[in-house]
């Protein structure tokens, strides 16, 4: 895929109504989105598939919802507010402002500039680097910027109020831990999985929903007894990939990379990224991040907040912090894997092409379409309509030719269409149509529920 088959899947996504710029009536405000009636299904469905297989199915873990608003030591503890910053740099000529290790790996993506210091960024960008957009050579030194959004609670806007939204979900389940280990009565090794919003001042948002400043997280820390951790490492990465083959997502176009030990951070044992083959970029990029955290935002929330957070082992009447395995995986960004991955321009014949998108019916923002021949038949239409509706999303549409309408829904990735016909009425029989063989079967109007129940089984 290119970067032209990108610009057509946002465009796609824009014209059907998945994604509208953010505040497009004010003119609109850089790098933010809304997501428009097909989009919030979608996520919503994404939400509901990932609640479902790491909580609601996995005997191990247990759900939480912590705010976005905490206590500013906890970001003290975790190290966000000493180290969670970026370091940007200004062409002096032109006034671009880059990130100093984006700018440099993008001028050689074999260099890993996430590892270098300040300093040698600084000493390279300067030696080697001339600024993409005027082509001088003449640069600021490097400053850090906070990555950070800072509020302030209550009336007064001084040092003592000032709060941060959070720019991860992890560390509310972290100064948790005691309370959800308390009140489960849960035994180690037991996961806790949140879905929240997150929040990041990012230097260089784009490429469309794939890097934005506010996005959700589908997170899980996974509390294991040291010594266990790397087998529960490698189980955590297996979940994950394969919960990404069963959404559908061709396995070519995922991989993984493992972090070599030079190139973790500072509290992390081992680190592996899930990366997709986004069409906007020649590499593969970060989907979903898999970590082993050790026991360091434990520890550091122990010595920070003075309370025990060791665990007592009954078994063994050993004490100890637990290890952590955390799994991280942005709502927009698997949204965007989705969205890249399923649309397609399908050549029916040479006067004719279709675009389908062959989304999983789990995720599809409509399950089905109920489609009657005509609009004389829209009682039984109706009904079929209300049924199907107590229990899926589906659509109904009575406009237009049927040719038309099933290639509308093709569009936006619907997967069944279910056509009422003047045979309805004696046979209590619809058609049912697959999206992507686009074979007919004719079903009984009682067997629809299991039918489609079926189907979007993950
Ligand atoms: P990067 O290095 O690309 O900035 P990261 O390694 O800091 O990302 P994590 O902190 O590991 O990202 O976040 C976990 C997951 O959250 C990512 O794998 C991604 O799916 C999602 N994510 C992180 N930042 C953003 C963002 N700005 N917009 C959308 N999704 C994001």
């Amino acid at each position: 895929m290119s970067k032209e088959q990108f610009d057509k899947i946002v465009n796609h996504a824009k014209v059907q109504g998945f994604v509208y710029p953010g505040s497009e009536i004010y003119g609109g405000l850089a790098n933010s989105w809304d997501f428009g009636p097909l989009g919030v299904e979608m996520k919503n469905n994404i939400k509901k598939a990932w609640w479902k297989r790491f909580v609601s199915e996995c005997k191990y873990n247990v759900g939480l919802d912590s705010s976005i608003i905490l206590n500013p030591k906890v970001w003290e503890a975790s190290g966000h507010v000493a180290t969670f910053s970026d370091p940007l740099i200004d062409c002096k000529y032109c006034k671009s402002r880059y990130r100093a290790d984006k700018l440099i790996e993008e001028y050689d993506s074999s260099i890993k500039a996430s590892q270098m210091s300040n300093e040698e960024l600084e000493h390279f960008i300067q030696e080697n680097v001339v600024c993409p957009k005027c082509g001088h050579k003449d640069y600021t030194t490097i400053r850090n910027f906070q990555l950070m959004f800072k509020t302030s609670i209550g009336v007064v806007e001084d040092q003592k109020s000032q709060a941060y939204l959070r720019p991860e979900t992890a560390q509310g389940i972290f100064i948790n831990f005691k309370n959800v280990a308390r009140t489960t009565r849960k035994k180690i090794p037991f996961g806790v999985a949140q879905i929240g919003k997150a929040f990041r001042n990012e230097i260089t948002p784009g490429n469309f929903i794939f890097r934005i400043r506010e996005f959700e997280q589908m997170e899980m820390e996974f509390f294991c007894k040291p010594g266990s951790d790397s087998q529960w490492y490698d189980f955590w990465k297996n979940y994950c990939i394969q919960f990404l083959y069963d959404l559908g997502i061709k396995k070519d176009n995922l991989k993984f990379v493992e972090y070599a030990p030079t190139e973790l951070a500072h509290y992390a044992k081992a680190t592996s990224d899930i990366l997709y083959n986004f069409p906007f970029s020649d590499e593969f990029e970060e989907l979903w991040g898999i970590a082993n955290r050790t026991d360091y935002d434990l520890s550091k929330h122990q010595s920070f907040s003075n309370e025990n957070l060791t665990y007592l082992d009954s078994e063994t009447n050993e004490r100890y912090i637990p290890y952590v395995i955390e799994p991280s995986v942005g709502v927009e960004r698997l949204m965007l894997a989705l969205l890249c991955d399923s649309y397609d321009e399908e050549v029916i014949n040479e006067k004719d092409t279709r675009v389908v998108m062959h989304l999983h019916p789990s995720i599809a923002p409509y399950v089905a379409a109920v489609l009657p021949l005509s609009k004389n038949l829209s009682g039984q239409a109706n009904e079929i309509y209300d049924m199907l509706a107590k229990e899926f999303h589906v659509d109904y549409d009575e406009t237009a030719s049927i040719g038309k309408r099933y290639r509308r829904e093709d569009a936006i990735g619907t997967p069944y269409c279910i056509t009422i016909d003047f045979d309805t009425i004696n046979d209590h029989c619809v058609t049912i149509r697959d999206r992507d063989t686009m074979k007919q079967e004719r079903i009984n109007i009682d067997d629809i529920v299991s039918f489609l129940r079926e189907k979007i089984k993950l």
